[in-house]
């Protein structure tokens, strides 16, 4: 599949370009205390060893703005600051040294909190992601357009956009959010006709793993493959490292992205003989904070498996008690049942020396 991604301006968050040619970033989100320093950093950790490239944190108060500068000093990646309605906390985190907000200007406060809080962010360098939310679009707009539609979404983001240009400011970002899959894919849609600034996808509240990754994957995917997007936010109720997992199976499986091993295996079946259920679920955990690009398959008979496992990097196929271990499309052995798993290891051990651990080609 062919994506023409339409193209935006770049603003950069910390180090990490948005936008333009750049490559589709995932984020993620915290949920630890904010105001605890420790639990929120090794989250950050994780999240940014699964290949987090970005991480928003909620700033709920005075407290947890004054923790910032420490996260932001240790953390390997990028912070944004999520800030509503106070201004005074955009300002304290903006002084802590943050990568970037997410604030609605037309949420805090009018006027001169405005000024301060555009020119603070202008002078250290810093964008501004306003995020419309379908659940708190502003009433006069929702008058207007008899609820909140796609129309009403693009309308609320263009008035807390001029906002921020009346003050001459333009290193935005904007996300548009509805828990509604159609509305939202039709809020991106008009807007990205409207404006190229960089836009941030996500689909609002989505659900625990399952449906949500799927629900999120759906209308996310209906949009990157119209070329629009460009970072990404799956919003699960679930650990976010887990979101940051979601994020780079959609983008690997539309070739937007090449991060980490994926896992090909198959659905297992009345002629599965080994535990393929059980090792596809260990040798993802095993291989999660690879990132160089490889296929590793589990498969469970010599029915499909050793085609499928033939073509991946790595790849065993499961027999009665024993299975087989392919290399780069060769047979390389046949193994006990208990022995295979540490041989399919071993063989992307091997394979990763070779080429090295390799991080991912940021321009891929
Ligand atoms: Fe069944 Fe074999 Fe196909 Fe797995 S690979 S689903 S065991 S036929």
């Amino acid at each position: 599949m062919q994506i023409n991604r339409r193209l935006t301006r770049q603003i950069h968050i910390g180090v990490v370009p948005i936008g333009g040619s750049a490559p589709i970033v995932v984020q993620s989100m915290t949920n630890t205390d904010t105001r605890d320093v420790r639990r929120t950093l090794a989250q950050i950790t994780r999240l940014a060893k699964l290949g987090c490239e970005v991480v928003r944190l909620g700033v709920p108060n005075m407290e947890a703005a004054r923790a910032l500068g420490k996260i932001t000093d240790a953390a390997k990646i990028p912070i944004i600051a999520d800030i509503h309605f106070d201004y005074k906390l955009a300002l304290e985190a903006l002084s802590q040294g943050v990568d970037a907000l997410r604030l609605n200007p037309g949420n805090i406060g009018g006027g001169r909190k405005v000024r301060e809080v555009t020119k603070a962010a202008a002078d250290h360098g810093t964008p501004i992601r306003i995020g419309v939310n379908s659940g708190s679009i502003e009433k006069d707009l929702l008058i207007k357009y008899g609820g909140p539609t796609p129309e009403a979404m693009v309308e609320s983001a263009l008035v807390h956009m001029r906002i921020l240009e009346n003050e001459g400011f333009d290193k935005i970002k904007i996300s548009l959010k509805a828990s509604d899959l159609s509305r939202t894919v039709d809020a991106y849609g008009k807007l990205s006709e409207t404006v190229d600034y960089p836009l941030h996808l996500g689909i609002t509240e989505a659900g625990t793993m399952l449906p949500g990754a799927v629900k999120s994957s759906a209308g996310m995917a209906l949009l990157l493959a119209d070329g629009i997007g460009d970072t990404i936010r799956f919003s699960l109720t679930a650990p976010p490292e887990n979101e940051v997992k979601a994020a780079y199976a959609l983008l690997r499986s539309l070739g937007l992205r090449n991060r980490g091993v994926e896992v090909i295996s198959c659905p297992t079946c009345s002629r599965t003989d080994i535990d393929v259920i059980g090792m596809a679920h260990k040798v993802e955990r095993a291989l999660q904070y690879i990132a160089a690009p490889l296929t590793v398959a589990v498969m469970g008979c010599v029915v499909n498996g050793p085609g499928e496992a033939a073509e991946a990097d790595v790849g065993i196929a499961g027999g009665k008690g024993k299975g087989v271990l392919f290399k780069k499309g060769k047979k390389v052995g046949i193994f006990l049942e208990q022995d295979l798993m540490p041989a399919l290891l071993n063989g992307v051990r091997e394979i990763l020396a070779a080429v090295g651990d390799g991080s991912e080609n940021h321009h891929n």
